[in-house]
């Protein structure tokens, strides 16, 4: 049970999660990639984006958001005190799909359960962040993008927050200062839950051996 177990063994539990996604060939996007992207960050992150998938820069690199999106992704971390070495980034689908296409609803289904899942049981979040449709369709099915984004959704004491892509925005700048509103919600998401439970975890109860990466930005609030 992830809340029993302790930090170090939920690290080494999402490193053996990624040593997976490495040699993964549970559904066909394994046969295009040069490299799988498993997430990067922190294991007692708060904050957890999810993106939809790697792209050309993941794919060579194996890291999450390295290309234009990532800058414009650390652009916006940093508007509310953050770097990206302070949260998990992780994806829907964890291979590049051919020529960027969009995931299929079985490569979404096979890769997110394998691994999506348990790397959210580990890191047990408070904040969920979804970048873009696929990733919001995980936990707002139905739900249309420009309808629901930045509204966010409690539910068992974490906050899920949709975002709109930072693609999304850099292929049609007008939704910039929409998406930057967006994102200034998150630190409030935290303030909250951290008001509410001052020193517990939410949701799991989970026990950190060390304080969760420093959120300068909360002292505002
Ligand atoms: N876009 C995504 O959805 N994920 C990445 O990792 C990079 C770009
Ligand atoms: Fe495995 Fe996910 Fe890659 Fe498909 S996309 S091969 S399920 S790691």
């Amino acid at each position: 049970m992830p809340s029993e177990m302790t930090l170090e063994e939920r690290t080494a539990a999402l490193e053996v999660v990624a040593s997976e996604i490495r040699v993964c060939k549970k559904c066909p996007l394994w046969e295009g990639r040069t490299h799988a992207v498993p997430g990067a960050g922190p294991t007692n992150a708060e904050i957890m984006f999810i993106g939809e998938g790697p792209g050309y820069n993941e794919d060579k690199q194996g890291l999450p958001f390295v290309g234009q999106s990532g800058r414009l992704l650390e652009e916006f971390l940093a508007m509310i005190g953050l770097n990206r070495d302070q949260v998990f980034i992780s994806n829907v689908v964890k291979c590049r799909p051919p020529g960027n296409r969009d995931p299929l609803p079985a490569e979404i289904e096979t890769c997110t359960s394998n691994y999506l899942f348990k790397q959210i049981e580990l890191i047990n979040p408070k904040v969920i962040a979804t970048l873009g449709r696929y990733s919001m369709g995980l936990f707002f099915p139905k739900a249309k993008i420009t309808q629901i984004h930045g509204q966010p959704k409690k539910d068992d004491g974490r906050y899920y927050l949709p975002l709109f892509h930072p693609a999304a925005v850099l292929r049609n700048m007008e939704l910039k200062p929409q998406a930057e509103s967006d994102f200034k919600k998150i630190p409030e998401l935290l303030a909250e839950l951290n008001k509410q439970a001052p020193s517990a975890k939410g949701g799991g109860g989970k026990q950190d051996d060390e304080p969760p990466p420093k959120m300068t930005q909360l002292s505002l609030f």
